[in-house]
C-alpha cells in the first residue's frame, strides 16, 4: 500500500468504536493522523479506545460519547475536537445501522426512525464539523468529507425496504453537497458497501438459535449466507477491506474525485 504521512492532520470517524469505523481509525492512525471517534455506548467506546492505544502507544486519540442523532452530542463532540486538537481535515460519516423490514411491517414510526438516521448521521456531523473543515481547505490543505452508505442504495432489497430508500437519498444528498462543497475545496464521497463483517453481523450470529443450536461457526455461518446471498467473491468483506476504501477517498490519494463512490461489495452491484 503507498504510504501516506497524516501527522499533524485530523481524521474525524463517527462510529469508530466497532468495526468498519474502528478498521478506518486503525489506518489512520497507523499513517499518523490524529484520530478522533465517537459512539454511543460508553463500555464499546471505552474498549476501541483502549485497543488502538495498546497497538498505537503514541496515538493522538480522542474518544468521546455521542449520538450522532442529538445536535447537542454532536456539537460537544466538535468542540471536543477543536479544544483538544484545534482542527479536522477528514470527517467519515460511518455511525448508523441497518434495518431488516418489509414494506409491510414497516410501521409510520419505523419509517421515520430509518430516515432520521440515514440523513441526520450525515447532516449533523457534517454541519458540525464544516466550519475547521473550511478552514482547512482555506490552508490549501486536503479537506474531505466521506460517507459510508450501501449498495442498497443502487440495488435495493425488499426485506430492507426502509433502509433501502434511505439509502438511495442519502446518494444524492452526497452529490448536491459535493457539488456545493466543490468551490470550497471541500470533497464528498462516499463508499457503497455489500456485506462487511462487522458488530452488526456478529450480532445476528450470536441472535441466530438455530446456528447456536447446531454449533455452527462464524466461519461456517458467512459462508452459507455469502453463497445464499450470490456473492460473486464468496465471502464477507472484512472491515479493513472497507476502510481502506474510505482512507483513499479521505486523503489526497484521491485529490481530484468528489462526488463519487467507491463499489465495495464483493461484486455484488448488477448495474453496468
Ligand atoms: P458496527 O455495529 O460494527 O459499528 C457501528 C458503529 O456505529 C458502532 O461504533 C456504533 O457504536 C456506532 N453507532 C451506531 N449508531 C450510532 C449513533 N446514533 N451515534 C453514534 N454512533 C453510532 O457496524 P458496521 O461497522 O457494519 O457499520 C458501519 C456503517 O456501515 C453503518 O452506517 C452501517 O449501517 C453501514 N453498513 C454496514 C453494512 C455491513 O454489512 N456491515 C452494510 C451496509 C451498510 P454504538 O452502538 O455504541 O453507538
Amino acid at each position: 500500500m503507498i504510504q501516506l504521512d497524516l501527522r499533524g492532520q485530523v481524521a474525524v470517524v463517527t462510529g469508530g468504536s466497532s468495526g468498519i469505523g474502528l478498521a478506518t481509525a486503525e489506518l489512520f492512525l497507523q499513517a499518523g493522523a490524529s484520530v478522533a471517534i465517537c459512539g454511543r455506548d460508553s463500555d464499546r467506546l471505552a474498549r476501541a479506545e483502549r485497543e488502538l492505544r495498546e497497538r498505537h502507544p503514541q496515538a493522538q486519540l480522542l474518544a468521546a460519547r455521542c449520538d450522532v442523532l442529538d445536535a447537542n452530542d454532536v456539537a460537544a463532540f466538535a468542540s471536543a475536537v477543536e479544544q483538544r486538537f484545534g482542527r479536522a481535515d477528514m470527517l467519515v460519516n460511518n455511525a448508523g445501522q441497518g434495518r431488516v423490514s418489509t414494506f409491510a411491517d414497516t410501521t409510520d414510526e419505523a419509517w421515520r426512525e430509518e430516515l432520521d438516521l440515514k440523513y441526520f448521521s450525515i447532516i449533523r456531523p457534517t454541519r458540525a464539523f464544516l466550519p475547521m473543515l473550511k478552514s482547512t481547505a482555506k490552508q490549501g490543505k486536503n479537506a474531505s468529507i466521506v460517507c459510508v452508505n450501501s449498495l442498497l442504495a443502487l440495488q435495493p432489497e425488499p426485506h430492507m425496504v426502509a433502509t433501502s430508500s434511505a439509502r438511495a437519498g442519502v446518494l444524492s444528498l452526497i452529490k448536491s453537497l459535493a457539488v456545493e462543497l466543490a468551490p470550497e475545496h471541500i470533497r464528498v464521497n462516499s463508499i457503497l458497501i455489500g456485506i462487511v463483517e462487522s458488530g452488526q453481523w456478529r450480532r445476528r450470529y450470536d441472535n441466530d438459535a438455530a446456528a447456536q443450536a447446531a454449533g455452527q461457526s462464524w466461519q461456517d455461518w458467512t459462508g452459507e449466507l455469502a453463497r445464499k446471498k450470490h456473492i460473486p467473491l464468496g465471502r464477507f468483506g472484512l472491515p479493513e477491506e472497507a476502510a481502506q476504501a474510505l482512507f483513499y477517498l479521505a486523503t489526497s490519494l484521491s485529490s481530484y474525485t468528489t462526488g463519487s463512490h467507491i463499489d465495495v461489495s464483493g461484486g455484488v452491484a448488477r448495474h453496468v
